[in-house]
């Protein structure tokens, strides 16, 4: 299948779409049609791989990657995907069993199987420069880690991410290149466009991206909300319901793909921070980006979210868009109550990401709440260890995969934004 921009007509395979990242015109890549599957092409006792697999088949048609298609979804999702029932008609879908405990782990490590294929007979090394807040760059340097021919630059801001993330910014393999940058996230973020821009820079070091508007980060994410929605349709004949915390809009706008292409998904609403230019989209049909607002949902701290391009592109009409999604904002004190709230309530330990889909579930109408939602939980709490303890006055136990990251040695260099520093950093 071919991928288009959504800003033109011009036409490549996946593979060219996941390697370059973003289209020559400035817009994303989305597929030219939607393969349709229903609930009866799956069978109940597919593994998650399996049915991963069977998903993201049709993109890959003809491509160069088509016949590895089923070793890199093996390989990629080497870790469990399970639903926890708190009720009759409430789930949690935990999406942070992988290395760096969260959901970014499935489009970081899908990409990395892919563009390791991809480069396997390259001469020349690539070069994937990434900025994060926190993340994102510990799940692209985790599954990138100790592979052939490629290396990553993680740049962070010194002082601006929380010690346990750092730590899994810092402690991989030597293909890995973790960079403190003194400055701000928007200065990270500025030196890495830089970079790109710079073409004597970006010839000598082949440079590629690895953020959040990837295929090759997107397409993956559908697995899991055809694996939940799958199992439960195998189960009761129902549609599932999801709620969704959003930042960039990646995670949900995989769930709309899913269901785009048939699988059994209901209602589809997104929860954001206070950074609500999605709600107030959805409500006035003016699109305003914005700076982005500090809140205790850091990683869904984005005032300007980029797949909302696609979004619209796939929904341009606004009676049409509200009826396929809806979203709201979460307040800080709306997180540190819920926070409490379900662990009094079901015992359960929640990050402050997942907490603004609990609310917004919350606050569903009793006809909603009648219908099976799952509530999707972006990381596991020990990560965000230093807003969640102090609220429950509790230690929260630290998963195994994380464990071991805390136990490696780390490495980093100290620089400031500027690109010549980059560049010996990059040696
Ligand atoms: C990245 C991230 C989000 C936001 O996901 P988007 O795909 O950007 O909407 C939510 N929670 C956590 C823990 C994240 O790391």
């Amino acid at each position: 299948m071919l991928f288009h921009s959504t800003r033109g007509d011009s036409k490549c395979p996946v593979s060219e779409a996941i390697n370059t990242g973003l289209a020559d015109d400035g817009g994303l890549f989305v597929p030219e049609a939607w393969p349709k599957m229903g609930p009866n092409d799956f069978s109940k006792n597919q593994s998650f791989s399996q049915v991963a697999y069977q998903l993201i088949k049709p993109f890959f048609k003809d491509d160069r990657l088509g016949g590895e298609l089923e070793a890199i979804c093996d390989q990629a999702f080497n870790f469990s995907v399970p639903v926890k029932n708190l009720d009759s008609n409430l789930g949690v879908i935990e999406l942070f069993h992988g290395p760096t405990s969260a959901f970014k782990d499935f489009g970081a490590r899908f990409l990395a199987q892919c563009l390791s294929r991809l480069e396997k007979e390259s001469t020349e090394k690539l070069n994937i420069l990434v900025a994060t807040s926190g993340d994102t760059g510990g799940a692209v340097a985790g599954a990138f880690d100790g592979i052939e021919n490629i290396d990553v630059v993680v740049l962070y801001p010194k002082g601006l991410v929380s010690p346990r993330q750092e730590h899994q910014l810092c402690c991989w393999s030597d293909n890995i290149h973790s960079v403190r940058v003194a400055g701000r996230f928007d200065d990270c973020q500025a030196l890495v466009k830089e970079a790109f821009v710079d073409e004597e820079f970006s010839n000598k070091y082949r440079l590629t991206s690895a953020n959040s508007i990837s295929v090759g980060r997107l397409l993956p994410q559908m697995s899991y909300y055809a694996y939940s929605s799958l199992q439960h349709w195998h189960k009761t004949g129902e549609k599932l319901n999801y709620v969704i915390p959003a930042g960039n809009v990646g995670n949900s706008l995989a769930c709309i793909w899913a269901k785009k292409i048939g699988m059994p998904i209901g209602d589809v609403v997104l929860a954001t921070n206070e950074n609500k230019t999605i709600p107030d989209f959805l409500q006035s049909n003016q699109w305003e980006p914005r700076e982005s607002k500090a809140t205790l949902a850091s990683a869904m701290d984005v005032g300007n979210p980029s797949n909302m391009e696609r979004l619209r592109h796939l929904l341009p009409d606004h009676d049409q868009r509200n009826q396929a999604i809806s979203a709201y904002s979460v307040t800080d004190k709306q997180i540190e109550e819920q926070i409490k709230e379900v662990y009094q309530q079901w015992n359960y330990m929640i990050c402050p990401h997942t907490a603004t889909a609990f609310h917004v579930y919350n606050e569903l109408n009793a006809e909603q709440k009648n219908k099976p939602w799952i509530v999707v939980s972006t990381a596991h709490p020990a990560k965000f260890e230093t807003i969640v303890e102090p609220l429950l006055g509790v230690k929260v136990p630290v998963p195994k995969a994380l464990e071991d990251l805390l136990e490696r040695p780390i490495k980093r260099v100290d620089i400031s934004p500027q690109l010549d520093m980059l560049d010996q950093a990059m040696h």
